[in-house]
């Protein structure tokens, strides 16, 4: 099992585990072995407690024995629990004042504050889930759609860990075989599997990775930029997206204003839209509306450029301009206006890249604009139920490096190369699969992966 020395399992840690702000009710959660005596020590209540009930009482200073909230508590002994520790929640009045005053009583009564993720570390440190598994659980609190939320579920429960099992022992049985060649005479040798047990895992892990690129769309949306000249209607056409989608309009806070995102749920896929501080501006000032600078930032972040064009007026230089700015990136070029009479020849306009006629104001041509985008995205895959198994970044990345050296050691042994020599390409393969279900990862790797959590999760 994997220690990280950063975190300790034998203490016992706090914390806030319900979002930030007011709310009906908030809970302070505990995990480790004092879970039950620092409950003891700061709740009264006129019930005996009964493991994995609900029991109603009241937190307590025990200095002042001043009532601090009135509360429901449940003590649930591990190891049938989330962190396969005793875990105590605290439910509270939801508000940030009697969260704090509650989390402050456990922390100087023994508990020690929880970092980013900590408890789904130790769920995975004690085994109780694998690391994909456990990254399933920050991906399903992020999920912005249905499909992205299908996609955590499934991963949490296990399917994408099963299958690199499954190609790991394969590869382990192939290597054991390498092991063997070397040790023993000929005919002692059992039989050779191993080109079976190679390409049965060359095949697995394409298939994984042929679907990644569909999982990562679904899980981190795609960034998609509207860009055109002053007045072509972009921010209508924001507005009119955001009616039809009734789209999940998440301002992403960053470090500027101009870092706000609104995110799209289109038919599933998240269509991350860049730069919309800018569309939406009303203050715009004279330099921000120079719309070649403003499409070329936008530009800059995106995977997706919706080129805007006024149907309803010639082309400017500036369309040609903005057009160029485009570069290579996949685009669709939005003719807006459509209810008005077309007076704009768009077709020497990014002439390779499909167009869609639309109406912003009316909504005419939005359905086709929506097709549009997911053909773009999906280059005319379509994506099955459940065909992308895979829909993190790191996975795909890990998928493509073990395929790269098992693909070097199937044909390095049908080339007749003597097993020694192509045995350290399985090992590494192993050891890359074992990065995804947590066998084999570094403290450093942990630590990226958890950092992502939010605290008390
Ligand atoms: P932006 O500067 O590109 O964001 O453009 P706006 O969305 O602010 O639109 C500029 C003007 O064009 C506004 O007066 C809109 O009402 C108008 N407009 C936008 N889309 C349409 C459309 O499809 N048809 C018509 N007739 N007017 C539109």
């Amino acid at each position: 099992m994997i220690q990280a020395a950063h975190y300790s399992l034998d203490d016992t840690i706090a914390a806030i585990a319900t979002p930030v702000g007011s709310g009906g009710i908030g809970i302070v959660r505990l995990s480790g072995p004092m879970a039950l005596s620092i409950l003891h020590t700061v709740f009264g209540g006129t019930q005996a407690l009964v493991p994995r009930t609900l029991t109603y009482g009241h937190i307590l200073d025990p200095e002042s024995d001043q009532v601090v909230d009135e509360v429901l508590v449940a003590y649930m002994p591990g190891p049938g629990t989330y962190t396969r520790q005793d875990v105590v929640e605290i439910d509270c009045h939801g508000g940030p004042a009697p969260l704090r005053r509650v989390l402050d009583l456990c922390l100087a009564n023994g508990a020690r504050l929880a970092g980013p993720g900590e408890f789904t570390l130790r769920a995975f440190l004690n085994g109780r889930i694998d690391l994909a598994q456990a990254e399933a659980v920050a991906d399903m609190v992020e999920a912005r759609t249905e499909a992205g939320l299908r996609l955590a579920v499934a991963q949490l429960d296990g399917r994408l860990s099963e299958r690199i099992r499954e190609a790991r022992s394969r590869l382990l049985d192939a290597l054991a075989w390498v092991e063997a060649s070397l040790d023993f005479e000929e005919d002692e040798i059992p039989p050779c599997r191993i080109d079976d047990d190679l390409t049965f895992t060359r095949g697995m892990l394409k298939d994984l990775i042929d679907g990644a690129d569909q999982g990562i769309v679904y899980r981190q949306g795609i960034r998609t930029a509207i860009v055109g000249r002053p007045n072509v209607g972009k921010s209508s056409l924001l507005n009119t997206l955001l009616r039809v989608d009734r789209a999940i309009v998440t301002p992403i806070p960053g470090t500027t204003r101009d870092t706000l995102e609104e995110i799209l749920n289109l038919n599933g896929i998240p269509l991350v839209l860049v730069d919309t501080a800018g569309i939406r501006s009303d203050t715009r000032d004279l330099t921000e509306d120079l719309g070649v600078q403003r499409s070329r930032a936008a530009l800059a972040q995106a995977d997706l450029a919706l080129l805007m064009i006024d149907g309803n007026a010639p082309l400017t230089a500036e369309d040609y301009e903005i057009a160029d700015s485009v570069g290579s990136k996949p685009a669709i070029v939005v003719i807006n206006k459509t209810d008005l009479p077309v007076v704009a020849d768009a077709g020497g306009i990014l002439p390779h890249v499909p167009r869609v006629e639309i109406s912003a104001l009316t909504g005419a041509g939005i359905a086709d604009l929506e097709e549009a985008i997911e053909s773009a995205v999906f280059a005319g895959q379509v994506m099955a139920s459940d065909a992308a198994l895979v829909s993190n970044p790191r996975h795909r990345d890990v998928l493509r490096r073990a395929h790269e050296h098992v693909d070097a050691a199937l044909s390095a042994h049908q080339a007749g190369v003597p097993a020694d020599l192509f045995g350290i390409d399985l090992r590494a393969a192993v050891n890359a699969l074992g990065e995804i279900t947590g066998e084999t990862v570094s403290e450093t790797l942990l630590e990226t992966i958890f950092s992502r959590f939010c605290i008390g999760k």
